[in-house]
């Protein structure tokens, strides 16, 4: 092998490893293998040494092109499409994308769908959606305004808890959904979401009221609208966190 093909041959890897490396900080796990165009095989290995360095050039091009990250919305739901990324598929009726404003300043992160949420495709619409609604509202926001997601994107069966696998698989498209949209705060609705962003088993209970980070974005926990149905006492401390959140809105608005 001549040097100089060594050299772009090294340096083509290193392409691509930076390449996969990014990938995988966006929360891709898997790389498919690339369709080979069958006029590009070789047979004889000196047309194969000749050739080695563009076509590894071109591979590595495919292969961004492949995966690189969607830049909309719309198309990283379209990723989703028929997903069986994990066994929740089996008994959903609807993949529970998230929907509002793809520009909020603020997103709220739930845990999974429930009921009425699996059949409409549409997040917090059930009585814990209503209750969130009712404090958007206390905050002088509304649902078109902020953007409202979950962890898990489909109903895990009778409303149980999340399981770590599911959490993995469904977790690269909340992390895509927030590097897309950018927002300035993100609220956190209950344990998974916060414990799943944050990376921590500290109980909801000591992590609410107190901001944190995520990617250098402000990070509120608070508790789930589904526990305020069965803990009214745990209304005052969420109006608490909420109204941390209206100042920090209102200062950057200055
Ligand atoms: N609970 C959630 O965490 N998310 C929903 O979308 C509905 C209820």
């Amino acid at each position: 092998m001549s040097d100089q093909l060594y050299h772009e041959c090294h340096e083509v890897i290193a392409q691509g490893k930076a390449i996969l490396e990014d990938l995988q900080q966006w929360g891709f796990e898997t790389v498919q293998p690339l369709e080979i165009d069958s006029r590009r095989e070789v047979d004889t290995p000196v047309i194969a040494e000749a050739a080695a360095a563009p076509y590894v050039k071109e591979m590595v091009a495919s292969v961004v092109k492949k995966m690189s990250p969607p830049v909309t919305l719309a198309a990283l739901q379209e990723n989703l499409v028929n997903c069986d990324r994990c066994p929740l598929c089996q008994q959903r009726n609807n993949i529970v994308f998230g929907g509002g404003n793809p520009h909020a300043q603020v997103v709220l992160v739930g845990e999974a769908p429930g009921r009425e949420e699996d059949l409409q495709g549409i997040p917090f619409i059930g009585e814990a959606g209503h209750l969130l609604e009712k404090i958007l509202q206390a905050m002088n926001l509304s649902r078109e305004a902020v953007y409202i997601c979950n962890v898990i994107k489909c109903r895990p069966p009778g409303n149980r808890d999340p399981q770590p696998d599911e959490i993995s698989a469904c977790e690269p498209f909340l992390k895509q959904q927030l590097a897309l949209i950018k927002p300035e705060i993100i609220i956190t609705l209950g344990r998974f979401a916060a414990q799943t962003l944050l990376k921590t088993s500290t109980p909801i209970g000591k992590l609410r009221g107190q901001w944190r980070e995520y990617e250098g974005i402000a990070l509120m926990p608070t508790f789930h609208p589904a526990y305020l149905l069965r803990n009214p006492s745990g209304k005052r401390p969420v109006w608490e966190d909420m109204k941390q959140v209206m100042l920090r809105l209102e200062n950057q608005a200055k």
